[in-house]
């Protein structure tokens, strides 16, 4: 991977900060040079070719020097979930084969058990030792082919079991480049990192950017609202780059509003000099993305991306950022919408749904092609052969329709859960979502299809409040202002909260399978 490689170019210079210590890119190399020869030996006594490393370290050193260290031994890296528990951990060990283990003395009891039931090979990163870099491995920084295996990491899980989506080298530097240019990355970047590391979002967008372009990053390994506003407002080693899913933008925003006066205003400050503040992962909601204007005179450059295509769609860095949009694709990225009943390519001038009057291309499936875009499920061979099209276009499974002047990418939804078939329309969930969003009372929701017998689906709507709970009617009265008949919502229930994975997302079979 040419993170490795290039960090040679910064040696003195910091890349890591987690926990009061810094670490160098000269550090890393060396820390990583060492785990190479541990893996490399790991795999010839288990009899493997090129070793798939699993990786459980917390955002940190170790984690870093195990993924560096395991391309260098010519290994595919498999970043684990800090918070699965053991059985997720056992599947993930077991599906991806892994033969070699990393992992960090407070996690090694939680481990070994996992390595004795698979036979993997359990290795403990110790504290750093000597950081100068050994000899001899130096000619074997070698050199990667854009075909070889570099990383496996699993789907969120939203919609079925996840599945392990391996990426090449070639996927894992196409994709970078093109976001390191797009977001233009540079060395005097320091990103605050508080995305887990088992997602593209922290491993790729948030870490590998930031090293290919040699800048620091600063680790907050659990996310805390408090501490996050903290560290934003720090004078010394301010930070440039903050990236983080809605959800994260939303706590930020609630800590905000119980801030005193004084601090609210060196809370805007800091918001308003961050260089670059990017969301994504879901669909960031309209309310979140204009308060956030309001606090920081900022507009959250939202992306859109997927584990097993990276990212395809941005907002542009410079230019417009138009909220509820993800903008144009990526460098190096194709994307064209396909009518599900048709299997055509959708153009400008079909017919469209009274929700997307301004359509140029859609709505349909968002079908992407380009070298981002990752080589397989690991032992599905199936499922991968669904996942592209006849003429090799990757289906994402999301709705999406081009529109506006100038025309830019709106995803709808998930079309298997987020697109509602009720009477004859289509309607996103994410519309219905963003307009029960502004109900001073709604603090979370969640819009999903029921079975029904006349419509073909019923909207119904899940809620958190904060003081007294809404009723159905009070909200369809409140609606009926704000969205045609046929998108309010004919049930509705209230929770405490509504339950999100590590990525902030909702499983909606799930939430109406337990709800409804
Ligand atoms: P699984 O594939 O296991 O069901 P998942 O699809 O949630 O889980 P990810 O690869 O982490 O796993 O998520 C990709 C999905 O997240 C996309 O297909 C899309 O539905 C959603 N998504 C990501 N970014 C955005 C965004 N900016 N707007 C709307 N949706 C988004
Ligand atoms: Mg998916």
């Amino acid at each position: 991977m040419e993170i490795v490689k290039g960090a040679r170019a910064f040696l003195v210079r910091a890349a890591i900060a987690t926990g009061g210590c810094t670490y160098s890119y000269g550090d890393l190399l060396g820390g990583s040079q060492r785990l190479a020869r541990v893996i490399a030996e790991a795999a010839e006594s288990g009899g493997s070719g090129s070793p798939r490393v699993a990786i459980m370290a917390a955002p940190g050193r170790q984690y870093v020097e195990g993924t560096w260290g395991t391309w260098l031994a010519k290994g595919t890296a498999v970043p684990l979930c800090m918070s699965h528990p053991a059985g997720d951990i056992q599947y993930v060990l077991e599906d991806a084969k892994a033969s070699v283990v990393l992992t960090t003395p407070d996690l090694a009891d939680r481990m070994k058990p996992l390595t004795t039931a698979t036979g993997a090979h359990l290795h403990v990163i110790g504290p750093e030792s000597d950081d100068s870099l050994p000899q001899g491995l130096e000619e074997s920084t070698a050199d990667w082919s854009n075909k070889d295996d570099a990383l496996i990491v699993y789907t969120s899980g939203t919609t079925g079991r996840p599945k392990g989506a391996l990426h090449t080298h070639g996927n894992l530097s196409a994709q970078i480049s093109a976001l390191v240019t797009s977001w233009e990355w540079g060395e005097n970047d320091r990103i605050l990192h508080t995305l887990p590391l088992h997602h593209v979002h922290g491993i790729i967008n948030a870490l590998h950017c930031a090293h290919a372009a040699g800048a620091a990053v600063e680790f907050l390994p659990k996310f805390s609202p408090g501490e996050v506003w903290e560290t934003l407002m720090r004078e010394e080693d301010p930070i440039t780059v903050f990236m983080g899913v809605p959800t994260m933008y939303s706590y930020l925003l609630t800590h905000y509003a119980s801030m005193a006066p004084h601090q609210q205003a060196a809370a805007r400050k800091a918001a308003a000099r961050l260089r670059l503040t990017v969301s994504g992962s879901a669909a960031c909601p309209l309310p979140v993305m204009h308060r956030w204007h309001e606090l920081s005179g900022q507009w959250l450059l939202e992306r859109y991306g997927m584990t097993e295509t990276n990212m395809m769609l941005s907002n542009p860095y410079r230019g417009e950022r138009r909220p509820g949009s993800v903008g144009l694709p990526l460098p190096g990225v194709e994307v064209r919408a396909v009518s599900e009943d048709t299997e055509q390519p959708t153009e400008s001038g079909m017919a469209v749904p009274s929700e997307c009057p301004n359509a140029v291309e859609g709505p349909g499936e968002l079908r992407a092609r380009g070298h981002n875009i990752f080589k397989e499920y690991i032992n599905k061979p199936e499922a991968t052969a669904e996942a592209f099209d006849e003429d090799g276009w990757f289906r994402t499974g999301d709705t999406a329709v081009l529109e506006g002047t100038p025309p830019y990418w709106r995803i709808l939804g998930r079309t298997s859960v987020d697109i509602i078939k009720s009477g004859g329309y289509k309607i996103s969930a994410l519309a219905v979502e963003n307009a029960l969003l502004t109900h001073e009372r709604i603090r979370e929701c969640a819009v999903l299809g029921l079975p029904d017998n006349s419509l073909g689906e019923a909207i119904a709507a899940v809620v958190a409040c904060q003081d007294r709970p809404v009723t159905l009617e009070e909200l369809q009265e409140w609606l009926s202002d704000r969205l045609p008949p046929y998108q309010i919502p004919r049930e509705l229930k209230v929770v405490d909260s509504i339950p999100r994975n590590a990525m902030g997302k909702i499983n909606k079979k799930e939430l109406r399978r337990t709800l409804f």
